[in-house]
């Protein structure tokens, strides 16, 4: 995504503030804004976003996985809302772990979400300080939860669609097409994503609630932790973030 001009200004302000980012985690609820501000992020500090929802999303759309038995179930599971299993998920995020990008500090966007997960990557890392690679396994996680009511949640992710012939991304309550449901640009008509339809975006929430919530009390009982209010401009919510980010790193 490229980023505004306004954008720019602030994050070239946050990085000169933080040279060595480390580990952080973006937490919050799905559509709380955690994969736009990640983005934002990375250009900021020129470390990756790594996102769990992305990685799996590249897995489901392979077709080379298409008739596997991990594709399908990897399909069928985020078609209906659930969470993939801990094992899969912490081996796609150890294999990106160790990619050299990471030395200096990663974004990781919708991981951990279940209680396993955060003890699983507590434990990596605590392994990673002991080994003492790169300088960003030397700091501390930090965490910022991203919180935004279930009514936006509901809009932001009901109402997402794409044109899928030039990537154009819409809302249909904040940002709709010009003309019923086709793209502005080239007239295709939009497409959503399969899991963000009403019921499978209702069955997301319900597992957020259920599974992922208790990882943000994890971390807030760690104590590098800080929240930030998502329901503001994307701009503020930039500004909160960074803030609270660096904040935690002094
Ligand atoms: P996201 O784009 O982050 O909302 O993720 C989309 C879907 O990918 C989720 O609804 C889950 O099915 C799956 N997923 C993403 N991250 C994880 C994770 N950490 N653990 C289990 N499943 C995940």
């Amino acid at each position: 995504m490229p980023v505004a001009p306004q954008e720019s200004a602030l994050t070239e302000h946050a990085a000169s503030h933080l040279a060595t980012p480390g580990p952080i985690l973006l937490l919050g609820a799905p559509g709380a804004g955690k994969g736009t501000q990640a983005k934002i992020l990375m250009a900021a500090w020129s470390v990756p976003q790594i996102s769990t929802g992305d990685i799996l999303r590249n897995l489901r759309n392979d077709p080379a996985q298409a008739s596997t038995q991990l594709g399908k179930q990897v399909r069928a599971t985020m078609d209906s809302g659930k969470l993939v299993s801990d094992a899969l998920v912490e081996q796609l995020v150890l294999d990106r772990l160790a990619k050299k990008d990471t030395a200096r500090g990663y974004i990781l966007d919708g991981f951990p979400r279940t209680l396993a997960q955060a003890t699983w990557l507590d434990y990596q890392l605590a392994r990673q300080q002991d080994l003492a690679s790169g300088i960003a396994s030397q700091l501390p996680v930090i965490a910022v939860m991203v919180q935004v009511s279930y009514t936006t949640l509901m809009r932001r992710t009901t109402g997402r669609r794409m044109c899928p012939s030039c990537s154009r991304t819409y809302n249909m309550f904040f940002q709709p097409p010009q003309q019923d449901t086709v793209c502005d640009v080239d007239g295709v008509v939009l497409a959503q994503r399969p899991d963000d339809s009403e019921v499978v975006f209702a069955e997301r929430l319900r597992t957020y609630d259920s599974l992922t919530a208790p990882v943000v009390e994890h971390y807030r009982a760690q104590g590098r932790f800080a929240e930030v209010d998502g329901e503001q401009a994307m701009d503020a919510v930039t500004t909160s973030v960074m803030a609270a980010i660096v904040r935690l790193r002094s």
